[in-house]
């Protein structure tokens, strides 16, 4: 029975405050006002947190089409929404949890879930890969598996359409599995590893197991697939008596299947046995022999693949028992062997001719697609969008049908151009267009919407036909199944790369902000710090990312950073740090605030405001810098009276948006006493601007380190710094902090020296008394690599192991020895800093501080954003 939004005060235990003109089917579930896509039959969720609140964005939606609303608290005034219908819940996740668990209840086919500390994501990609001749199926796109993502993704199962569903479920605190298990409900599990991720909300390890565990203590529960190699596991396991398989590598008591592995090269084989608890006893009288003495290969030899493999085997083992889903053993190796690794990451490259890429290649279902689109559509770039897309796979829907959903989000995400790929999807695009053209379907939306379109029935049939300057400055979605081969597109239509690319994580940088934001009051704002080319990490991605994540405000060091932002569409407020004496011209054309930090400015800034002819848009306000104790920039208490006197007599035409100072040490506890000082200093000067002023404004001092150190000293706003970027400077908290940035290039050559042979410029690598393998990087000081790396002080990763400089860096390569990595080949990628290998660590082989590490690397290195 589909929901209806009459239904909803009932069943979310809430109260109607205004039906709306039309009683809906409910169709799509909104949170986040950013990302509406099709509006009929959207539900939106007003969710409140500490830094945010839905209930600001209705008027938004209600402008954009939304019409269906779940608010937890009243509205003054509903006049302004007519025809829209509002519930009113205690509260609003929960209400969202309720009617996810509700839409779960419809479906009476067999639902899986997957939990564990690490590889639920690959577990469920690859049971899905497994399964997908068989079975139509549900799952979690990506890895939504929190308290949010489970009920977006569980509101996907379609009675009528799925046989299957496979879920995530990730938690991070005490009483949030019970909350995921009613709404997924699952009738099969896996529970994948117990790792030592997310621990900081569990009191123990054996706490974090029990509450994993609740997942699959419910009634109509059937059956548990894990390792019993994990001591901890197996025993909660049958502490419980939950219905379970159990397997083993070694010969574990209590497991159903024996599995014994041998390494064959890239592979693994795999010789099943029945354990002592043999399947046949354990679980409904089978065909044993279906599994009996059969060998397998996985295609992976590393120790994590080979575990998430084995669970899938598990699952298709125990599937072998019924009749109606038993598979030939040489099918179940055929499946095995298409096993494809998990890549499920959106990369942002930079494309020719002033394009920009979003590189989404791994698969092509509807979900997956509603996501790239949501992804394309927060780019704030000017300019045309494009979404090159393959067939659409593993809908179960029929050919209209999908192709009409297809179109709607197209539509709905405004793209201008549509380039198909694929028999089905040119088929289905030439009936509509030839619908058009003899006037069947000839919508008024039809006939307005912009959208061009162009069909191949090949990938081979596109590239014969790309000329990479049919595109200019566009934004070009690049969206395909696996099998369409989508890279060769995305190779044609990037920019050269040489072999150094810089690989940025937003997913990390999100996670820093999040990080940072828990330590903010309620209230604070925040302003970001994208200097210097965001902290060598990009600008217009990191200022997109945090345009998007509602960052307050933005600051740059110079007017031309500023500049370039604003071309790129970022409308965020901006403040430059460093505005030069010329620069108000610029300032006012692209709202840039100038930090105001001496007498000589504050003159200047006066006397451009009173210069403008009339007519001019008004100079942007302006921040003053007081110095207490930087030194730097600032006025100090000596200017301050003469900082008073002018800003009275020009209190119109001196618009000041906050005061602010800089700390010296916010990073070490040695100066504290200092930083208490320059803290109550800043006070007592802002206290008398502010007298002046004859009113509060935005004051602000904390840094990153400062953040963390002085939550005391939030003020109204704080200015985060490098610790977005995930490293901070003294920081023995920043285990908190995941690494954003990755450095890497490839070996051009690797050479074998003779004893007794020097290397590179001045002969600087010196002789040694044994042969030695040298392999020389396409990175060198020109790039950003310090030059101070030489001679042993650096170290490259290569193959997981560390390699030491030889000789002198070079501008534009390096020597590393590889003697003890024999396996070394040119091609190879060399991870210069990354995992494995920290900022940190770099900076302090060279006597520096991260940040240099960090805003040194080159514009000329490329970078690539990628994300889940
Ligand atoms: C760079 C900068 C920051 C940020 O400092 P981090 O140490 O990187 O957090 C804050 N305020 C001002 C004025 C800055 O120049």
């Amino acid at each position: 029975m589909p929901i209806r939004f009459s239904n909803l005060p009932a069943l979310l235990g809430g109260t109607l405050l205004q039906a709306p003109a039309t009683d809906a089917t409910i169709a799509t579930l909104l949170l986040d006002s950013r990302r509406v896509g099709l509006t009929e039959g959207a539900l939106f969720f007003a969710l409140r947190g500490p830094h945010h609140d839905g209930h600001h964005h209705l008027a938004a939606l209600y402008a954009k089409g939304v019409r269906l609303f779940v608010v937890s608290h009243a509205l003054a005034s509903l006049e302004p929404f007519a025809g829209a219908g509002f519930v009113l819940v205690p509260a609003a996740l929960a209400a969202l949890q309720t009617l996810a668990a509700a839409h779960r209840g419809t479906f009476q086919r067999p639902v899986w879930a997957i939990t564990g500390s690490n590889g639920k994501t690959i577990v469920k990609e690859w049971l899905a890969q497994l399964l997908a001749p068989d079975e139509d199926i549900c799952r979690s796109p990506k890895s939504y598996n929190s308290q949010i993502g489970v009920p977006l993704s569980v509101w996907e199962l379609a009675p009528g359409r799925h046989t299957l569903g496979i879920f995530e479920a990730g938690i991070s605190e005490r009483g949030e599995m019970a909350r995921l298990a009613r709404i997924i409900a699952p009738t099969h599990g896996i529970f994948t590893t117990l790792g030592t991720a997310h621990d900081a909300g569990f009191a123990s390890e054996g706490e974090k197991l029990a509450e994993k565990l609740t997942l699959f203590e419910r009634p109509g529960f059937e059956l548990l697939v894990y390792c019993a190699d994990q001591p901890a596991v197996h025993a909660a396991v049958q502490a419980r008596a939950l219905p379970a398989l159990a397997w083993t590598r070694h010969a574990v008591p209590g497991a159903a299947l024996r599995f014994r592995l041998k390494p064959t090269g890239a592979g693994t084989t795999v010789r099943v046995r029945l354990g002592e608890a043999g399947l046949a006893q354990s679980l409904p009288a089978g065909q044993p022999a279906l599994l009996a003495a059969t060998r397998f290969t996985l295609p992976f030899a590393d120790e994590p693949s080979v575990e998430n493999a084995l669970h899938c085997l598990a699952v298709l083992l125990w599937r072998q028992l019924d009749p109606a889903t038993a598979l030939a053993p040489a099918e179940i190796q055929r499946r095995l062997l298409r096993l494809q690794p998990v890549a499920m990451r959106l990369e942002r490259k930079q494309g020719r001719h002033g394009c920009y890429l979003l590189d989404d290649t791994y698969n092509n279902d509807l979900a997956g697609l509603a996501l790239a689109l949501d992804a394309l559509s927060r780019q704030a770039r000017p300019g045309g969008r494009t979404l090159i897309l393959s067939d659409v796979l593993e809908s179960g829907l029929s050919g209209p049908a999908l192709y009409a959903r297809v179109l709607a989000l197209v539509r709905a995400h405004g793209i201008t151009r549509l380039i198909g790929v694929g028999e089905e999807l040119s088929y289905e695009l030439r009936v509509k267009s030839e619908e058009l053209r003899i006037g069947v379907s000839e919508t008024a939306k039809d006939q307005q919407s912009q959208l061009l379109t162009q069909t191949y029935p090949t990938t081979e049939a596109l590239l014969a036909d790309l000329r990479p300057t049919d595109f200019q400055n566009e934004t070009i979605l690049i969206k395909g199944a696996r099998r369409f081969g989508f890279e060769r597109v995305v190779a044609a239509l990037q920019q050269l790369q040489h072999g150094t690319v810089l690989e940025v994580n937003l997913d990390a940088l999100t996670h820093n902000l999040q990080y940072y934001r828990q330590r903010l009051r309620p209230g604070t704002k925040l302003m970001v710090m994208v200097k210097a080319f965001a902290y060598g990490s990009g600008s217009y991605e990191v200022a997109s990312l945090l345009q998007f994540q509602r960052a307050d405000y933005l600051a740059v060091a110079y007017p031309d950073e500023g500049q370039q932002l604003r071309e790129n569409g970022i409308s965020l407020p901006i403040m430059v740090l460093n505005p030069g004496p010329d620069s108000f011209e610029q300032l006012r054309r692209y709202r840039l605030e100038p930090e105001i930090y001496s007498l000589e400015r504050l003159h200047d800034y006066l006397q451009a405001a009173q210069e403008a002819p009339t007519g001019t848009a008004p100079l942007p306000p302006l921040h003053l810098k007081l110095d207490t104790g930087m030194r730097r920039l600032g006025f100090d208490e000596n200017d301050l009276g003469a900082l008073l006197e002018l800003l009275a007599a020009h209190r119109a035409q001196l618009p000041v948006a906050s005061l602010m100072t800089h700390l010296a040490a916010a990073d070490d506890p040695a100066h504290d006493d200092f930083t208490r000082q320059q803290l109550s200093t800043f006070q007592r000067m802002a206290a008398a601007v502010e007298a002046v002023l004859g009113r509060p404004v935005l004051k602000h001092a904390l840094n990153s380190a400062g953040i963390r150190r002085f939550p005391e000293a939030q003020f109204d706003m704080v200015r985060l710094g490098v610790g977005l970027y995930g490293v901070e400077a003294g920081d023995e908290g920043s285990h908190n902090l995941l690494p954003v940035s990755t450095l890497r290039t490839t070996v051009s050559q690797v050479k074998t020296l003779p004893a007794d042979t020097t290397v590179g410029y001045g002969r600087r690598g010196a002789a040694t008394a044994h042969e030695r393998r040298l392999a020389t990087l396409a990175i060198g000081y020109a790039d950003g690599y310090d030059r101070r790396f030489s001679a042993g002080a650096g170290l490259v990763l290569l193959h997981g192991r560390r390699a030491p400089v030889v000789g002198s860096v070079c501008m534009d390569m390096v020597m590393v020895d590889v003697t003890d990595i024999p396996e070394t080949q040119p091609g190879d990628v060399a991870i210069i800093f990354g995992e494995g290998l920290t900022i940190n660590e770099l900076a302090e082989r060279i006597g520096t501080i991260p940040y240099e590490i960090l805003t040194n690397v080159s514009e000329r290195v490329k970078r690539v954003f990628v994300s889940e």
